[in-house]
């Protein structure tokens, strides 16, 4: 009996050191599903590796719209930091070139580091979609990298840890919000030793994590990671406690532009969560019918996945929303496009994602272990908004360019 009981045990314990070994292997190799997809050189050659290049090429063209638009006005925001870099957030507005009925504001750089791909959509939309026909009654706001310094820095959040799309407050009271959730995980999400991605907390951080799955559910998890979170300062997704200076400054230039339009389309563009390669339409969820209808209308035939979507979820202080609050009386739709990096739909992407995110803003408040440390840990930040794959920056063009020629002419 002593025996058979001695088999079972050691027969458990076997499988459990395999299962461990498996998942072990899995995540710490974890790599998203690669894009199936011809590169084309034309599409990644709109991509920059500085802020300085894409800001220079994004000032280039916005020579050729003087030239080609009337009534063009170029212009830019200061953003004051403390180490005295040039960091200018680049305006483009090219009026409805007959009547105003419609306009569309394209933002890049909300998050910095996302500023990359932003800047390489914005630069295609402009060389390849818009025309004298198609902004005849549509006008086009450009704002160019609104993160200026966490674009040049690789950072997602602002100089003061700030992320600008939790900033966005249509009413103070978002930055009294108490987000519970993020109260219970603050020790997983915010440790404050130095970071140090190769320590078996790191390599096992699959398995807290999985714990915490099995307790919270993915979904609530994900929702109280994310959502931000106004009493940490140095913690993820933290959305400050007053407008980040840009925010301040762009408020009267967005009204004085918004007044004269009926109708107001709003896209910011991301990256980094959702499937690798895939343009995801990824608005906070809407109550207002008509709202919610003209969102469709204009992006029928594609997937809008509500932020209270299985796989998603619901953000505080949203930058679209807080651009409709500008000009109320009108049409405002606000939408987000994500290009997804990491397949963090997926359990284990989805962790990778969060971990990644946790290890930056560690090493950025405690230090990192040692530079190799810190070059690998920035480099899979990095990687995981802007990445180096030919095929994923291929995808990103085509892509939006079909979105946005659409988009475009249903306008
Ligand atoms: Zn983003």
């Amino acid at each position: 009996m002593k025996k058979v009981l001695r088999i079972i045990l050691w027969s458990l314990f076997g499988i459990l050191a395999a299962g461990y070994i498996f998942l072990f292997v899995a995540y710490n190799g974890y790599k998203p599903d690669k894009i199936d997809i011809e590169v084309s050189s034309e599409a990644t050659a709109y991509f920059n590796e500085t802020y300085e290049d894409c800001r220079s090429d994004f000032l280039s063209e916005a020579e050729k719209i003087k030239q080609e638009y009337s009534f063009v006005e170029v212009s830019n925001i200061l953003v004051p930091n403390k180490s005295g870099q040039e960091l200018y957030i680049d305006l483009i507005y090219i009026p409805a070139q007959d009547t105003a009925i419609n306009l569309m504001v394209l933002t890049s750089g909300i998050h910095g580091v996302e500023g990359f791909a932003g800047s390489a959509v914005q630069l295609m939309t402009i060389k390849e979609i818009i025309s004298q026909d198609l902004l005849s009654s549509t006008g086009l706001f450009l704002i160019h990298g609104l993160n200026p310094f966490g674009f040049k820095n690789i950072r997602k959040v602002t100089e003061n840890n700030v992320d600008l799309n939790r900033n966005c407050a249509i009413n103070q009271s978002l930055y009294d919000v108490v987000n519970e959730g993020y109260r219970d995980l603050v020790e997983m999400l915010g440790p404050t030793k130095k970071a140090d991605h190769a320590n078996s907390k790191n390599r096992n951080f699959h398995i807290i994590a999985v714990q915490k799955i099995i307790t919270e559910s993915m979904a609530a998890l994900r929702q109280a990671a994310l959502q931000g979170q106004y009493e940490y300062p140095e913690g993820i997704y933290y959305g400050g406690q007053k407008f980040e200076p840009q925010i301040s400054a762009l408020a009267p230039i967005l009204k004085g532009i918004m007044v004269d339009y009926s109708e107001i389309l709003t896209i910011d563009l991301h990256t980094g969560y959702g499937a690798n390669g895939v343009l995801h339409l990824f608005p906070n969820p809407i109550e207002d019918p008509i709202v919610k209808s003209g969102l469709e209308n204009i992006f029928s035939g594609y997937q809008i996945d509500w932020g209270d979507s299985d796989d998603f979820y619901t953000i505080l202080g949203s930058y679209v929303d807080w651009i409709g609050s500008l000009a109320p009386g009108k049409l405002n739709l606000p939408m987000v496009i994500e290009f997804g990096t990491l397949d963090s739909q997926k359990t284990l992407g989805s962790i990778r994602s969060i971990q990644n995110m946790i290890l930056e803003n560690q090493g950025q408040h405690h230090g990192f272990k040692n530079e190799r440390t810190e070059a690998k840990i920035k480099s899979r930040f990095r990687e995981m908004y802007y990445p180096s794959s030919e095929e994923w920056r291929t995808k990103v063009i085509l892509d939006s360019k079909e979105i946005l020629e659409k988009v475009f002419q249903r306008l």
